[in-house]
């Protein structure tokens, strides 16, 4: 038996070895029990960020075994949970990293000031950003409000070298009981689309580091010209890892930068993408609402569509528009979790400014359907997109969806693989979503391709009368 003493180490959406500050302080206090709660917060989460969530759990876990630990899993209040696994295991500190959503915030200061009553050490540690939010402040000492400033403010902050993964985690003397994962069925509310989904997600620290040592070694240098190609496999794909924490901001920062010293010409493009993560969450912290007001007010006034049992919103959710490319984008989604972010955009305008549906609608399917989920992110590519937001794109913006075709997708490879041809059949993926949607959705893959709901020009035109007749009041 070591006298070490022993900590928890409380894991939510940080599931890595390396880089990961509050670990790094339980190893560094003793004998450690990494711990994840199931509690309101998870319930909360949308179909697809939950099944996430469980690859998420499944590979932390292998991983700590491998190292001679283990995952403990335990469902209530948060609090109730990490005093338990305290008492059972007589750890006298509870360490973990930060996260910046009201909610969490609201939970977390409440368990550390009742972790500190009851004379238990609590510490939490920065481990999602590369710059909390209240760290970056403009001239007059307030919150950033646009992306380029915050860019400039941020661009050339230090920021410290990733640390490397422990060798082992020193186990405690006794393991305290687990909960079984699959009792939880995370998948559950995925249904018949759970597999196939995960078919297409790489969970994990390892598929993470990989995926950045790919990307930086064969695509970082021509990111900027072809990230916005919707069939090319342009970007990193770590939006998923970077959200669960399997991967560090700090970790994508410094590779980034590295491969623009090197001269790699889209690397500086990169790092600002991971900067408008950071600003998602600054304005997330400094605007708490943002995910359900309007953040400019005045729009609180427009006519908005909010019923989500409106046959246009039902349409959009279900890849049935008659718009080739917003059904290509929502079926995409539907069937890997995933959305490219362009297609992101197009979709989000088709819906907020062709149907005149209120963004909060296609945000909330975005949460359910996501596998890169993140609140911050999400409500601000919504508000931007819908003219509503900091920073916004201007409301008579329209993305025309068949324009962005012609230029994002010229050879209409991104529609084959997520629609069905009339001509030559479905490819593997577009079967897919056959497969995955609910079937009292009543869709076949031979159904004929619907009649598009409203025309291009006359939904352009009705959105920007909208937006007319909401100045003039
Ligand atoms: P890359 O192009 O490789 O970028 C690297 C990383 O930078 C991303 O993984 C992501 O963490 C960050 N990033 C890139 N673009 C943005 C952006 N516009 N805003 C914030 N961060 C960005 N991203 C999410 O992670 N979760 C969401 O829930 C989410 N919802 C969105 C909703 C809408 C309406 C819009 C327009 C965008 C949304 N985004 C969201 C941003 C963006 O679409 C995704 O981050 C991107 O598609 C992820 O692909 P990637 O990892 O290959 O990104």
């Amino acid at each position: 038996m070591s006298d070490l003493p022993t900590s928890i180490y409380w894991i939510r959406r940080d599931f890595r070895l390396a880089d990961n500050a509050a670990l790094t302080a339980a190893l560094k206090h003793g004998l450690v029990v990494p711990v994840f709660v199931h509690d309101a917060l998870v319930d909360s989460l949308g179909a697809a960020p939950k099944l996430r969530l469980q690859m998420a759990i499944e590979a932390f876990g292998a991983r700590l075994e491998a190292l001679g630990s283990r995952l403990i899993l335990r469902q209530g209040a948060a609090l109730d949970a990490l005093r338990d696994v305290a008492r059972e295991t007589g750890a006298t500190a509870v360490f973990w990293n930060r996260l910046y959503d009201p909610e969490s915030v609201a939970r977390d200061t409440a368990v550390k000031a009742a972790l500190k009553g009851e004379g238990i050490e609590a510490e939490s540690y920065s481990g999602a950003l590369l710059f909390e939010p209240w760290t970056v402040k403009t001239k007059t000492d307030g919150p950033y409000r646009v992306y380029t400033p915050f860019w400039k403010a941020v661009r050339e902050t230090y920021v410290p070298l990733p640390t490397a993964a422990p060798g082992d985690v020193a186990p405690p003397g006794n393991w305290p009981r687990s909960e079984n994962l699959k009792d939880w069925a995370l998948s559950g509310e995925m249904r018949r689309g759970a597999d196939i989904v995960r078919s297409h997600v790489l969970a994990g620290e390892q598929a993470a580091q990989a995926r950045l040592a790919t990307f930086c070694e064969d695509q970082i240098a021509d990111y900027k010209e072809r990230r916005d190609w919707l069939d090319s496999e342009a970007t990193s794909q770590l939006s998923d890892a970077l959200s669960l924490g399997e991967i560090s901001p700090t970790q994508c920062w410094n590779a980034g930068r590295r491969r623009m010293q090197e001269g790699a010409a889209g690397a500086e493009h990169f790092l600002k993408e991971i900067v408008w993560r950071e600003f998602a969450w600054h304005l997330m912290w400094h605007y708490p609402e943002i995910d359900t007001r309007n953040w400019r007010p005045e729009w609180d006034g427009f006519s908005w569509i909010e019923d989500d049992t409106h046959p246009h919103f039902l349409a959009w959710c279900q890849g049935r528009t008659g718009q080739k490319l917003v059904d290509a984008a929502m079926r995409e989604l539907y069937i890997t979790g995933k959305m490219h972010n362009r297609a992101r955009m197009i979709t989000a305008s088709y819906l907020t400014k062709h149907l005149g549906i209120h963004w909060r609608l296609g945000m909330r399917w975005f949460e359910d359907c996501l596998v890169d989920w993140d609140p911050a992110s999400n409500a601000m590519g919504w508000q931007w997109v819908a003219g509503s937001g900091p920073d916004a794109a201007p409301y008579f913006r329209v993305y025309n969806p068949e324009t962005q075709t012609q230029k994002f997708d010229p050879e209409g490879r991104y529609l084959s693989k997520w629609l069905p041809d009339q001509m030559f059949g479905a490819s593997r993926t577009a079967k897919q979503f056959y497969d995955a949607v609910p079937e009292s959705w009543r869709l076949s893959v031979t159904d004929r391709d619907p009649q598009p709901l409203i025309g291009l020009a006359a939904g352009r035109a009705r959105a920007l009368a909208a937006y007319d007749s909401f100045k003039a009041q």
